[in-house]
């Protein structure tokens, strides 16, 4: 064996072994401070809230977004009008006060109306809760959408009361409205943004900014296929 062939014998392990603890780091990392989002059946999108770690911590997070379907690349999807019907099923109090605020706030900017039913039956979305701690997700909504036309047949929005009520992560009241009206954002089809946004991925930071309600009044201006299909850039 040659000299430089025994160094590589040597040298090669330690390269995959580095290789190996690097990827269980950056697994352990995202873990902590993930967003994940899923598309769970073809015409089904998931749009998940980030997990906002300790509480003040707000800049670390991170958000992975997979998009099995093309339909979604992007957001995409709209109502028809400017409108839908909310059934709230939350019987925790301070859940289902933040969520009737973050509606009031969403009906104030003029640019969409969101209407409480009493009877499921009317309703276009389920608002409710969820206890899951391992997903990660304070907030996780789910739009149903018909591709012939683009436009939303369905949702179901949930609040993960395993971390918006758990004092661990330390979410003060208005945090969690502002991820009730992130969440709202999602039901109306707004996107993520990193602007100064209530649409920004993680921490939960900014209720709704003049930016969302511009998008929103962009996304209403154009037809539900234009906008689905400009919201791919
Ligand atoms: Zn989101």
């Amino acid at each position: 064996m040659s000299a430089i062939r025994f160094l590589r014998f040597l040298i090669t392990p330690l390269v995959y072994f580095a290789l190996f603890a690097a990827g269980i780091w950056a697994y352990q990392n995202n873990a902590t401070f993930h967003e994940r989002t899923d598309t769970v059946v073809l015409n089904l999108e998931n749009y998940v809230r980030e997990l906002t770690g300790q509480g003040t911590s707000t800049t670390t997070q991170k958000e992975h977004q997979s998009h099995t379907s093309t339909i979604n690349e992007g957001g995409g999807g709209r109502w028809v009008k400017t409108r839908a019907t909310l059934y709230i099923a939350i019987q925790n109090p301070t859940l289902k006060s933040a969520m009737e605020d973050a509606v009031s706030q969403w009906n104030g900017t003029g640019a969409f109306t969101f209407n409480i039913t009493t009877d499921k039956k009317k309703a276009d979305v389920i608002v409710s809760t969820m206890d899951n701690s391992s997903n990660q997700a304070a907030g996780l909504t789910q739009m149903s959408l018909d591709e012939a036309t683009g436009y939303f047949v369905s949702g179901k929005l949930y609040l993960n009361r395993a971390y918006l009520l758990n004092p661990t992560y330390g979410y003060s009241y208005q945090r969690i409205v502002n991820t009730a009206e992130h969440e709202l954002g999602h039901v109306i089809g707004l996107d993520h943004s990193n602007e100064v946004s209530v649409m920004q991925p993680a921490g939960s930071n900014y209720s709704i900014q003049p930016a969302d309600v511009q998008n929103v009044q962009k996304l209403y201006s154009q037809s539900a296929s234009a906008s689905s299909t400009s919201s791919t850039n």
